[in-house]
Order: C-alpha cells, then structure tokens, then sequence
C-alpha cells in the first residue's frame, strides 16, 4: 500500500484537527456521543450508521489506497484524525473490516477477490470477524487444528470441507464473513501446513454459541463448522501459505495498540468522575490516595505518549519498526486497565451492582450516584482482555526478551 502521500505541516495538521472536530459535532449522534463517554454498549445499528457517516464523508478508510477511496494522509494526519475521533467519544470505526481484512485482500487478494468484497466493506454490507484462535490455540496459534479438505463436488467444482471451531470470534453474532486459519496439510511443519480462507457466514454448517463474559457483554463466541464448504476461489495466497498472511495483519496499526488517545479519554473520565465526588468532606481530586493514583498514571500516560511520537518519527524517516513495538501495547494495555482500576475504586460501592439494562442506554442514576457507575466495572473488566487480545502481555515480555533484549 505504499503510495506518494500529501505531506504536512503543524498548521496543517491543526486546521484537519479542527475540521475533524466540526464534522465530528455535527455528524455523531448526541446519544452515541454519551454511550461512548459513559462507556455503554454500542450497536449494531449505531455503528453501521456512524460508520456510514464516515463513508460519506470519504473517512471511512482514508488509509486504503485512492483507487479504493484512500485519502493519501500522512502517518501524522491519520494519527491525528484518529486522536480526535476517539477524544470527541466516537465508537469504532470498523476495525475487522477496515483494519484486518480490507488491508489483506488489498495486498495479498486476486483481483476477484478484490472487485467483490473491498466495495462492501466499503458500503457496509459486509461485517467481518476474524477467526483464528481455537480452544486450544491461542498463544500458539500455529499449532490450530481446524481442518480443511479439497473436494471436488459432482458438478466438478471445487471447494474446501472445513472442520473444526474457532473461539473468543468477537461481534460473529453479527458478521457476514468469516477469515480463517485452517489446516490444509497435517504432515508439514506446523506453520507451513495453513490456509487463509474467505468463508459466508450464511454457509450450512456453521454454528455460533454465544460466550458472555464476565462484563455481561456479548463480545465474544465460539464459531463451529460441521462439513463447512468453502469454493477454492475463497482461498487468499496459496494453499498452506496462509501463516505469513496471519502474521502480515500484526503490521497493521502496531503503533496505535498503544491506544494513547483511548487512554486520554479514559483519564479525563476519572478526572471528570472526582470532579463530582468528595471524601471526608473533601473533593476527591485533592485526596492523597487519589491524587497519588491520579498523577502517577498522568506521568506514565505522557512518558508512552513521548515514546510512540519517538517511533512515528522514526517510521516518518524510513527506518523499520522492530519488535520494540510490542512494548507500546505493553504500556498501553497495562495504563488503561489502571486507568479503569482508578475508575471503579474512585466510584466505590455504587460499581457493584449488575443491571444488564444499564449497559446499553444512560441511565438516571440514583440519588448521590454518579451516571459513570452503571458501567464502570462492565468497563474494567472489558479491559482486562487488552493484556490478552493481539498478543498476551507474558508473550511480548518473551519476545521482548528474546528480540530486543537477546537474553
Ligand atoms: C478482547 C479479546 C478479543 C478477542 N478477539 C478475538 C477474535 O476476534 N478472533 C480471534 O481469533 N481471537 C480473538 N481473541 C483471542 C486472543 O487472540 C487469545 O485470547 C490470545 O491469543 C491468547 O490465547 P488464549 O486465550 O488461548 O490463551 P493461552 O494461549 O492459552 O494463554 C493462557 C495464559 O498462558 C500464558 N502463556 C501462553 N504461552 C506462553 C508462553 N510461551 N510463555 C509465557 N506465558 C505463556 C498467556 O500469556 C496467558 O496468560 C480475543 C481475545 C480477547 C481478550
């Protein structure tokens, strides 16, 4: 995806900044807008429609190449809009889609394969997730067992079986499509034995178990197949090369795992949150253990935000950008599960009960309780999977170890 881009100054940046943000508080819904400052539940239709607002605006996938309405940014710029969206409390903005597989196909799809699915991402008729963890491959992913078997059906076409499951397959519930990990050969060396497969959700033989987790959200579930068949057409890169396609997607957004503008925002929450409140006749923010917490993670927070600038602006003069990242997500993920520790500990007892109905839509809080308690502990326990999804903490302090630090 390498493509001349526009390049840009300080001013410049400042103007898109301010642009973003208009459009931003013109265009995002004023209930969404609290959904995601309160740290409620987005749906489906919430997000498709946001998202289209996006689309409209040709922001949808401003990182894609033009011929597929790419905008031509800069690293910076693309930074910064991103920044913006997540500071004014926009939700996601399609990452399976957008991020995962748009990008794959763009690099690594047949041109088929590219005219019939890049257009609905684009259109938003296509959601995706992403099936590559099993039950007992997660870590080690490569060692994955679903299976995949080349059949050629009597009218001579020929497709994959594919058997097995998939498992934490987020927002499946929802999708449309599927991109797998399966095993097309069991005799070679486990990372040379897998394929990428394209596979419609709507196919016989697909099953999706719920898997509600301990925040009460439907994020995740187990995707099954049962004598699935996939046309060989649906196969991305060549059978039994699909390992360094999985691997290909970790390049995407390394920098962005460290999630600093996600983490700003949740620290201005707890700002906001002991705004409100008082301890022993005191305001909260001027009580030692919280302003203690408080300003240890401010410091922390503006230490990872000086780091990743440092590698943007060693990516911006070219040089590659090694394993070292991993210690941005490391940060990053830790940060904001503090981040949300502080929420909860500052709200107190009003955290500790459940009401699913609160997760979804503002509600009015009790007298002396703050609106941000319904969710707050929904929201910290959503955090605690950041140390695990895309790569667990104890995994980049192994490859940290091992590739930068060559112990
Ligand atoms: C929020 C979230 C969303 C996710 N979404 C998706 C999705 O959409 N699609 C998908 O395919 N997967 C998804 N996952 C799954 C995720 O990729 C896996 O959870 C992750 O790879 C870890 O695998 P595991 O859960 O099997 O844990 P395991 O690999 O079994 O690890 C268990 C524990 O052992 C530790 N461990 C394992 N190996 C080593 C080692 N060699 N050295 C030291 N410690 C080790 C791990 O750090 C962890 O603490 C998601 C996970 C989360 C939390």
């Amino acid at each position: 995806m390498s493509e001349s881009v526009i390049p840009d100054s300080e001013a410049s940046l400042r103007d898109f900044r301010s642009e973003v943000r208009a459009f931003v508080a013109q265009a995002l819904p004023h209930g969404v807008r609290e959904k995601v400052r309160l740290g409620l539940e987005v749906s489906k239709d919430e997000m498709i429609d946001w998202q289209r607002r996006l689309a409209e605006r040709g922001w949808l996938a401003p990182h894609w190449p033009r011929d597929w309405q790419g905008q031509g940014w800069s690293a910076e710029r693309r930074a910064a809009f991103q920044e913006e969206l997540v500071l004014a409390h926009a939700p996601e903005t399609g990452g399976i889609s957008i991020e995962m597989i748009g990008p794959i196909l763009i690099r690594y799809g047949t041109p088929a394969q590219q005219q019939y699915f890049l257009p609905r991402i684009l259109n938003l008729e296509h959601w995706w997730c992403q099936g590559y963890s099993e039950p007992n491959a997660g870590s080690d992913l490569a060692s994955l067992k679903t299976r995949a078997v080349r059949k050629t059906r009597p009218d001579g076409t020929e497709v994959y079986v594919v058997n097995g499951s998939k498992i934490w397959t987020s927002y499946a519930q929802y999708a449309d499509w599927i991109f797998c990990l399966v095993r097309t050969d069991t005799g070679a060396r486990a990372q040379q034995g897998i394929s990428f497969l394209l596979v419609d959700m709507r196919s016989p033989g697909i099953g999706v178990r719920p898997l509600v987790g301990i925040h009460g959200w439907h994020l995740f579930n187990q995707v099954f197949f049962d004598d699935v068949e996939v046309p060989v057409e649906n196969r991305v890169g060549d059978e039994n090369a699909g390992w360094a396609i999985a691997k290909s997607l970790l390049e995407h957004e390394r920098l962005n795992l460290a999630r600093v503008a996600e983490n700003r925002r949740r620290l201005a929450k707890v700002r906001a949150i002991a705004a409100e409140l008082e301890e022993s006749g005191q305001p909260l923010l001027l009580r030692p253990w919280f302003a203690r917490r408080y300003r240890e993670l401010e410091v922390r927070l503006e230490a990872l935000a000086a780091t990743v600038l440092r590698f943007r602006q060693r990516a911006r003069a070219g040089a590659r950008l090694g394993p070292e990242t991993g210690m941005l997500k490391l940060l990053g993920s830790r940060l904001i599960q503090d981040i949300e520790n502080l929420a909860v500990d500052a709200l107190g007892p009003g955290t500790l009960a459940y009401d699913r109905a609160a997760h979804f839509e503002p509600a009015t809080p009790q007298p002396g309780q703050s609106a941000y308690a319904a969710a707050a502990s929904a929201r910290r326990f959503v955090t605690r999977g950041y140390t695990i999804a895309g790569g667990s903490s104890e995994i980049q302090h192994e490859l940290l170890a091992k590739q930068v630090l060559g112990l």
